[in-house]
């Protein structure tokens, strides 16, 4: 399904844009309405259920039984890491992420600005090429009860990955951004 923000610039009027929002909302339902059975999967297996506002199948539930301005207006459509797990663990190959990713389409289309923690994810990229610089973890023996701090290496972790060249790194970053936002205002 084509994302809504890239179909905005063939859209003409306020008036065409409210139908194709209408028109992917429709085509969302029909798409899951009949395929989520509330097995929970995909609640059991999302890294963010603790923060979020709504469990993953909670948010099918509501997407199926029409609360779609109320979901618009939570906080669980940022809060989502966009993992895709809930996608990977659904038997019914429909997942939570997807109506989450339509109703951000949706809520930015409407001129809702992401939430300010967005762009500062943006500035450690630009500035790092990493989201987060990796940190020490607990770790505690089943033997022992002994707890010890150990980085990746300890954890049999490969190191963090990162962009080899930073500064073409930057460049490609800053074009990419630059082009989404002149297609966003076409
Ligand atoms: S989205 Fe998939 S995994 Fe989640 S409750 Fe519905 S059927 Fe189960
Ligand atoms: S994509 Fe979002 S809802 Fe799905 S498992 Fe990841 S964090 Fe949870």
């Amino acid at each position: 399904m084509a994302n809504l923000v890239d179909q905005m610039s063939a859209a003409e009027s306020a008036k065409d844009v409210y139908r194709l929002e209408q028109r992917m909302l429709r085509e969302m339902k029909e798409n899951i309405t009949d395929q989520c059975v509330q097995c929970v999967k995909c609640t059991a297996g999302c890294p963010a259920m603790k923060l979020l506002e709504l469990h993953p199948h909670e948010i099918m539930a509501l997407f199926n039984l029409g609360f779609t301005e109320e979901l618009l207006r939570s906080e669980v459509i940022w809060t989502c890491l966009t993992c895709f797990k809930c996608k990977e663990r659904c038997p019914q190959k429909v997942a939570p992420v997807d109506v989450i990713l339509l109703l951000r389409s949706i809520a930015v289309a409407r001129g809702t600005p992401p939430p300010a923690g967005f762009a500062s994810v943006l500035q450690a990229l630009m500035d790092r090429g990493i989201i987060q610089e990796p940190v020490e973890v607990m770790l505690k023996s089943v033997k022992t009860g002994k707890k010890r701090f150990s980085d990746r290496s300890g954890c049999s972790l490969p190191a963090a990955s990162r962009p080899k060249d930073l500064e073409k790194f930057k460049e490609a970053f800053t074009n990419a951004l630059v082009q989404a936002m002149s297609e966003e205002g076409t």
